[in-house]
């Protein structure tokens, strides 16, 4: 025990059953001015003004031992002096665990007094930081200062907190805001008492702030864009546990200006490709015109290749529109039955047509004998679906190779209902396995493919597979490089069929 309490800062004494102290610490004896031999023996009524006090705190010890129990009292130090000291008074047990008596802490009372007026400075930072510092007497005052150096530093955290240019909410697991920093409040457009204090529901008063206490609440951590008036806000949440205690932590990052940038630079790439488009196919077209009547066979080729630059360039300028389109979230779907055989033949004659004057892989198209049941469908992105697998079988395909459609109708859905097949088979260069996972991805494109066909754009599968998933349909592959490709599409069919 002595080896335990000697070196505590707090004078400690260890009181037995009856109330009288057997045992003292250093601390103790500096603290109240008794040594060790003076203070053992001695019941605790001896040592303050209050024996009422100390006898109730005894008592209620022993009908609910649970907690500690303070009071202010009167010591009557060792030098015959009184002092008003904090007492804290617990119950000690043996090993067994059964009461064995009291320990008794007796400290300081800090009575919260108002922080001193700032002194004036009247020396130069330099004199200032020459000045060694004083050594620290333990007294009344220093506690007061060390209490008054916590206030500061809580100040300062406060001050850091608030300078952070991006807002920050802290929500305690009683779901309580229980920080806010200057930036959030001016994001939100609150002041801090609104929310100080209150719970984290109070956001949902304002109706457009609804969806930040539905992310606050939900136990991912996860970050998603906000809009509020004219500004963008990223949204990051997530959990910190700081002594047993999950707490919420909120990041709101301004991204108004990325986010106009962004605007500003799918305007100029839609504004761009529209004014390309229009040029662009009437060179198309003046050049197979040429191809066509050209008798020579080399100019005829001259002429082709031109043909075929300026279509891979059309079909960049159309994947770039698309996907502006689908971005921009303007390009509203609008589903009706949809017979895919029509959409697919649609497609079949306009590459046959191009085939009259480029050399490309055969395209084997066999309409079915019976006809489909129709699917859910946008007439027009299901042509772009379409479009972009048959471009790509024929793109990625030798001119000797082929190109084979086939449809065809399963019935898989728990419902019963059809679902309608298409794929696409090419005899090309195939997917590596290493670019397989990659594929559906904005702008990527796999080596193979970059080095046979250098124009393309990396964005016709990942608009394809987009509109594939608002169709409610799936859409995958299979392939193996230098073998071949085919791609499978599948779309549940329409619960109309006029
Ligand atoms: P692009 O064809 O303009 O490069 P896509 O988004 O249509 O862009 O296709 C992405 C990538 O997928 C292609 O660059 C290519 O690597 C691969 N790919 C797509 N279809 C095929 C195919 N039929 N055969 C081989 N590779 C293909």
């Amino acid at each position: 025990m002595e080896e335990f309490t000697s070196f505590l800062p707090l004078a400690v004494g260890v009181v037995s059953q009856e109330g009288v102290v057997v045992d003292t610490n250093e601390a103790f004896t500096q603290f109240t001015g008794y040594e060790n031999s003076e203070a053992v023996g001695n019941p605790l009524s001896y040592f303050f003004v209050e024996t009422d006090t100390l006898d109730n705190i005894l008592t209620s010890l022993n009908e609910s031992p649970g907690t500690e129990r303070q009071a202010k009292l009167t010591l009557k130090t060792g030098s015959g002096s009184e002092k008003t000291v904090r007492v804290t008074i617990g119950i000690r047990h043996d090993i067994d665990g059964k009461m064995s008596g009291y320990f008794i802490g007796i400290s300081n009372v800090f009575e919260s007094n108002p922080p001193p007026a700032p002194k004036p400075i009247d020396k130069t930072l330099d004199e200032i930081s020459e000045e060694q510092p004083e050594e620290a007497e333990p007294s009344e005052d220093n506690v007061e200062d060390a209490a008054e150096s916590v206030i500061d530093q809580q100040d300062k955290n406060r001050a850091i907190i608030d300078g952070v240019r991006d807002g920050i909410l802290v929500i305690d697991n009683e779901g309580v805001f229980d920080l806010i920093n200057q930036r959030a409040t001016e994001m939100l457009s609150l002041e801090r008492d609104e929310l100080s204090g209150k719970p984290l529901e109070t956001l949902s008063d304002r109706e457009e702030l609804a969806p930040l206490v539905t992310q606050i609440n939900s136990e991912d951590d996860e970050t998603t864009k906000m809009e509020l008036g004219e500004d963008t806000f990223e949204v990051s949440v997530h959990s910190a546990t700081v002594d047993d205690s999950v707490y919420r932590i909120v990041t709101l990052h301004d991204i108004s200006r990325d986010q106009f940038i962004e605007d500003m630079k799918l305007t100029f790439v839609s504004v761009a490709a529209h004014q390309i488009r229009t040029p662009l196919s009437s060179i198309r077209w003046s050049l197979e015109i040429l191809a066509n009547q050209l008798e020579d066979e080399e100019q005829k080729e001259v002429a082709r290749r031109g043909y075929r630059s300026t279509q891979n360039i059309l079909e960049i300028v159309n994947g770039l529109l698309n996907l502006d389109r689908l971005q921009s979230g303007e390009d509203q779907y609008e589903f009706e039955p949809v017979d895919v055989i029509e959409v697919i033949e649609g497609y079949v004659d306009e590459v046959r047509d191009h085939n009259k004057i480029l050399e490309q892989p055969e395209i084997i198209f066999e309409t079915p004998m019976d006809p489909l049941p129709k699917v859910r469908a946008d007439r027009d992105k299901l042509r772009i679906v379409f479009r972009n697998l048959i471009d790509n079988a024929l793109k990625y395909t030798d001119s000797d190779g082929s190109v084979t459609i086939e449809t065809s109708v399963h019935v898989t859905d728990d419902y019963g209902n059809d679902i309608v097949e298409v794929s696409v088979a090419d005899t090309g260069i195939g997917i590596p396995a290493e670019a397989q996972e990659k594929i559906f991805s904005k702008f990527y494109r796999a080596d193979n493919a970059t080095s046979m066909e250098t124009d393309g754009s990396g964005i016709g599968l990942y608009i394809t597979k987009q509109i594939v998933d608002e169709h409610d349909g799936t859409i995958w592959f299979e392939s193996a490089e230098g073998e071949g490709t085919t791609f499978f599409v599948r779309l549940p069919m329409s619960q109309t069929q006029d």
